[in-house]
């Protein structure tokens, strides 16, 4: 089976997205004082809690976040459970959802976190004491209308359920009920938004929709390939079947399968199920033993695993049309210009994989009105804002003769830059 190269997951995140802010800030001749208030994060909380281990021995855990910017709104982004996660990777995670919540129209500013650990280690139990002991070392940095995580990598419902349910606990019992939408992406039953679970992979099909309707391509029998098989990976590949499309290869933390004649996501997801989350050792499919992953021939990438995945290292190989970024950063800017020289599209992150931000905002409003809302219009209404951020994104993207990141990030720092020039600078 193909080893999987971990080291670079997070190496460069930062970099990588000062490179991109450069380049959209040159572009669009961003004002100079704002320029330099958006290149830095407002706070960033390391906190170092202590757990009780099922054995009775005690672990010290380091937990981050990073609240980059708020001036469209409270902070929002999700936490991670990652060995990954350091004051770095939680930087540049924080200010892409800045970018994000701004294209989107929403209004949020951006944070991200989480906890440095590679969480198959740890007992449900043990992973439920180091999120509550986690939440109440954030104790009032998070809150609903101040900072709202969800979840992201090896995060889930269930965790958000913890978040919850430790901050409002720790409240006074008579606001204790308005505070649960201090997290979204929690069960339907503790205040979770119907669809919330697949709204990041629904929302990164509503894009590839859309690029073929650009493009004029037909994505029936079309061939996809997935990196990742969690959230983002197993939504995005249920919602591209439904076009006609096939999915011919998944690569997870465990390794890489292929199948020419089609992958079924429902039967991976059940293997899944029963294999610690794992796609190894799915029987449909053969275990592909040669060469890199992204190289595998096809018309669609899929990234939705960790940052950093396709570099300059790898990316001569892709032959696909396009690359929707359903994870966060898997593309470097080397990697960017040489893909886009060899014409291949980009639907890049902070536009492709919003319908996890959207989603958040309909929870978070659903929360704030006490009401009970219908997936069938929850999808409806992501996919409205989605189709608004991607026509703007694509007419930026012409203006200025850009590619789609650089029209992203200008449709971005434009509401940004606006906002701040309407307001000033206190004092
Ligand atoms: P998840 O924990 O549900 O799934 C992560 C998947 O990545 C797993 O299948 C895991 O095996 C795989 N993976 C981990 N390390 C890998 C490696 N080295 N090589 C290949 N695969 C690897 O996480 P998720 O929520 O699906 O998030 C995936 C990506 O999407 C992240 O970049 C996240 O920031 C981004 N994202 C998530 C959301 C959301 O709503 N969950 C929203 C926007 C963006």
């Amino acid at each position: 089976m193909e080893t999987i190269k971990k080291k670079s997951a997070k190496k460069g995140m930062y970099e990588n997205v000062m490179k991109q802010y450069d380049q959209a800030a040159d572009i669009m001749n961003l004002h100079g004082g704002i320029r330099k208030i958006l290149a830095n994060t407002n706070n960033e909380i390391v906190v170092h809690f202590p757990v009780k281990l099922d054995d009775g021995t005690i672990e010290v855990f380091t937990g981050y976040r990073v609240q980059h910017n708020n001036a469209l709104g409270p902070y929002k982004g999700g936490l991670r459970y990652h060995p990954t996660v350091d004051i770095d990777a939680a930087r540049a995670l924080a200010m892409w959802m800045t970018w994000k919540s701004a294209i989107a129209g929403l209004p949020y500013g951006g944070g991200k976190g989480g906890i440095q650990i590679d969480p198959s280690k740890y007992s449900e139990a043990e992973l439920e004491r180091i999120t509550r002991r986690f939440t109440y070392a954030l104790g009032d940095n998070i809150g609903p209308d101040l900072d709202i995580p969800a979840p992201d990598v090896n995060t889930n419902a269930k965790i958000m359920a913890w978040i919850a349910d430790t901050y409002s606990s720790i409240k006074s019992p008579s606001v204790r009920q308005k505070n649960m939408h201090v997290v979204t992406g929690k069960p339907v039953y503790s205040g979770g938004l119907a669809g919330r679970d697949r709204a990041t992979g629904f929302g990164v099909v509503v894009n590839i929709k859309n690029w073929a309707k650009t493009n004029n391509i037909d994505l029936k029998d079309k061939t996809f390939i997935v990196q990742g098989f969690g959230n983002v990976g197993y939504w995005a590949s249920h919602f591209l079947i439904k076009e006609g499309a096939k999915l011919i290869a998944v690569q997870d933390a465990s390794g890489t399968i292929v199948a020419d004649n089609g992958i079924d996501p429902e039967s991976l997801l059940d293997h899944t199920k029963n294999n610690s989350g794992n796609v190894a050792g799915f029987v449909d499919a053969a275990e592909f033993e040669n060469g890199g992953f992204f190289g595998i021939k096809c018309d669609i990438v899929i990234p939705a695993a960790l940052g950093n995945q396709i570099t300059e290292e790898n990316c001569e190989t892709i032959q696909a049309q396009v690359i929707a970024e359903g994870a966060n950063g898997p593309v470097n800017t080397e990697a960017e210009r040489i893909l886009l020289d060899k014409g291949i599209q980009i639907i890049p992150d902070i536009l492709c994989n919003s319908g996890g931000v959207i989603g958040s905002y309909y929870e978070w409003l659903q929360n704030k009105r006490s009401e009970n809302w219908k997936i069938s219009m929850v999808l409806d209404m992501i996919e409205d804002k989605i189709i608004d951020a991607y026509d703007r994104v694509v007419e930026t993207s012409q203006k200025h003769n850009v590619s789609w990141r650089v029209g992203a990030y200008v449709v971005a720092l434009e509401r940004l830059e606006q906002t701040y020039k309407e307001r000033g600078v206190f004092p």
